[in-house]
């Protein structure tokens, strides 16, 4: 049964998957949801046998149903390559007790390359089966492992180009080379003067923005997003939690049916929200742990019902996570709105939205919140983060990046708290050598004075893992993209990049 997408805003316009992963936003400014999420309906014994390929395919294919069977596999199979540096694709290790998806074993050691290795693919695709003419233009902003990803999916694709906004001041030394020293002739990078959430803000106006669309049309050009308001980036997201979970069950460490919790460290949303899909389509988990560091509007969301913006933006060891507009919060905030009311769904939906836009707040009913029994938030603050990337080395020899610790820690907090037995999954959303400088601080090594590539020598002596081959090749990489401008100038920038005026 063929699924469709419509906005979470009132939009009744009916998608097929691949106009939405093609449009990235909806006209109203509203995410595109499926209107229902497909039943995993095949034993968890025969995805247990299955591939990481397999499996995407067997996940992807119930909620993108307009793709053709070639089509879907082809997209997995440029995907899903010899890019990440082993054939598991996703490793599931277990330490202290705990499993971790290690996430972070593609071009970008981030866990943003799951869904960004084949966003590409589903979006040409989509083009094609849509006979869209114009060229693609991917707007992003990122929190520092978004941009990357994405423009090492992107580069040199025909009929698509890139401009990723970035907050000057707001990655790990590391990111910020990774992205300046990008390579392809069709993407382009943006500093921006502000933060994430002014880099967001700014992309989600130009999108709305229907003057510039006609200009851009004229062109011959069309926007889309890369950010995980696009569904293309959500449903392959789903694929490791279905994936994990049956490779636990194959090893015997879990039985038939167990239920399992999911801890992600959370940012924008998105992580954990495919989480909670795979949830509903029929895989035993338990709570969604949604863990935050010190911007933690989350957890404050989840224990009181309010949602509110209003606060100073914290800059902390975990950058990606350095988010105040949690955007796939809407896709959730739709779904609890009403039991099976989708008008109202939308009109309750919009509404605090707009207040969000307003007032930089709003509050939850009472049975909207009932409904959010599901889940669980909690926070780190930067001292436990380091102290919990310290203990595990200490314990394991095993070394998590800070985005991990800050899940790992929350997860200590959340079974001291409520004494659940139930076994976990952690979202290891980075590799270590991504965040170097904090890493090693928080190990107690002496980093004043060092820069980040002696520490990422260092690093490699004492975790014995070696340097990913997304650190040495940015090493010696010559700079590229030298562009800065202030926030509110973003629409500017995207002009003079396109040569439109
Ligand atoms: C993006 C990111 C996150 C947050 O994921 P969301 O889907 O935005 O919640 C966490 N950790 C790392 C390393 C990331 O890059």
């Amino acid at each position: 049964m063929e699924v469709k997408y419509r906005s979470t805003r009132g939009d009744q316009t009916e998608y097929t998957a691949s106009q939405a992963v093609l449009q990235g936003l909806a006209k109203d400014g509203g995410l595109f949801v499926p209107d229902r999420i497909p039943a995993l309906d095949c034993p968890m014994a025969e995805l247990a046998e299955l591939s990481y390929q397999e499996t995407a395919y067997e996940v992807m294919k119930r909620f993108l149903t307009d793709y053709t069977e070639e089509e879907l596999k082809a997209c997995i199979r440029a995907a899903y390559d010899e890019k990440f540096d082993t054939p598991e694709i996703v490793p599931v290790v277990k330490k202290d007790g705990a499993y971790y998806l290690e996430l972070f074993h593609g071009a970008t050691i981030a866990f943003k390359d799951m869904a960004l290795s084949i966003l590409p693919h589903l979006m040409v695709t989509a083009a094609r089966k849509n006979q869209c003419k114009n060229e693609i233009v991917i707007l992003t902003a990122t929190s520092g492992d978004t941009g990357k990803a994405a423009m090492a999916g992107f580069a040199d694709v025909p009929g698509t180009r890139i401009i990723v906004f970035y907050p000057q001041d707001g990655v790990s030394p590391i990111q910020e080379k990774q992205m300046v020293t990008q390579k392809g002739d069709n993407t382009a990078v943006v500093a921006i003067r502000g933060n994430f959430d002014d880099a967001q803000s700014g992309v989600k106006r130009i999108f709305a923005d229907e003057e510039l669309g006609d200009k851009m049309k004229a062109a011959g050009f069309q926007f889309s997003s890369a950010n995980s308001i696009n569904i293309g980036r959500l449903v392959p997201q789903v694929v490791y939690y279905v994936y994990a979970y049956a490779k636990l069950l194959k090893a015997g460490e879990i039985q038939d049916n167990e239920v399992v919790n999911v801890t992600v460290p959370t940012g924008n949303f998105g992580n954990i929200l495919a989480a909670y899909y795979a949830k509903q389509m029929g895989v035993p988990i338990g709570k969604l742990i949604c863990a935050s560091n010190e911007n933690k509007v989350l957890f404050d969301f989840f224990s009181t019902g309010t949602y509110d913006r209003n606060r100073p933006f914290v800059l902390t060891s975990s950058p990606s996570m350095d988010i105040l507009i949690s955007s796939n919060l809407e896709r959730l905030i739709f779904q609890i709105a009403s039991e099976n009311d989708r008008e109202e769904a939308c009109r309750v939906d919009a509404s605090f939205m707009k207040q969000l836009t307003e007032t930089g707040a709003y509050t939850i009913t009472d049975a909207m919140k009932e409904r959010l029994g599901d889940f669980y938030g909690n926070y780190a603050t930067e001292a436990e983060t380091a102290g919990a990337i310290r203990r595990m080395y200490e314990k394991e020899g095993y070394v998590m990046d800070t985005h991990t610790a800050v899940a790992s820690c929350v997860y200590e907090k959340y079974v001291n708290e409520t004494k659940d037995t139930a076994k976990t999954m952690i979202a290891s959303t980075a590799s270590p050598y991504k965040f170097a400088r904090s890493v090693m601080e928080a190990l107690g090594e002496a980093c004043v004075g060092k820069d980040d590539f002696q520490l990422v020598d260092e690093l490699e002596r004492l975790s014995g893992v070696i340097v990913p081959k997304a650190v040495e090749e940015i090493r010696t990489a010559p700079v590229r993209h030298t562009r800065v401008c202030d926030a509110e100038n973003m629409k500017e920038e995207v002009c003079q990049i396109l040569g439109i005026h």
